[in-house]
């Protein structure tokens, strides 16, 4: 089967702002985000769709979003949302588990699109990454 763009992510075959990286997991901004400090968290094992993870993995996957949203929210001080798809129909572009960490710092319309001149450059998204950045 061929690798998807997040096997690369992990493989480190293609750049990513990592923000948090432990045996299993990985969490980095999103390309095209909604609001400056999306992140995608991801298991490193390529299942497509939660419903693929065994339940203990999805657990401790779900452990982990719930640790770098509190980070992500406590250095932010925003709201949030906390967003998955699972399967084309539902909206998944990316067949690699994701959770999207939404920051919303400003009263936008809430489900925008994925935006790719959001960063005013990329020294300022990588100025996230680092601000945003947690140990395991
Ligand atoms: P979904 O629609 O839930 O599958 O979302 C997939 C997300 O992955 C989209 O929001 C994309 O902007 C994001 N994405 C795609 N390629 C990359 C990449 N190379 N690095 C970071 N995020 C990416």
């Amino acid at each position: 089967m061929t690798q998807t763009i997040f096997e690369k992510i992990v493989a480190r075959e293609l750049p990513a702002d990592i923000i948090y990286e432990d045996a299993d997991h990985l969490a980095f901004l999103n390309i095209m985000p909604f609001e400056k400090g999306h992140t995608l968290v991801i298991p490193k094992k390529a299942y497509k769709t939660i419903f693929e993870m065994p339940e203990d993995e999805y657990l401790e996957l779900q452990k982990v979003v719930h640790r770098v949203a509190k980070h992500i929210k406590k250095v932010l001080e925003c709201d949030m949302n906390v967003l998955q798809n699972n399967g084309e129909v539902s909206g998944q572009e990316v067949l690699h588990v994701h959770f999207h960490i939404v920051p919303r710092l400003q009263n936008k319309d809430v489900y925008t699109s994925g935006n790719d001149d959001l960063y005013e450059s990329d020294e300022e998204k990588h100025k996230y990454g680092s601000m945003l950045k947690m140990d395991a």
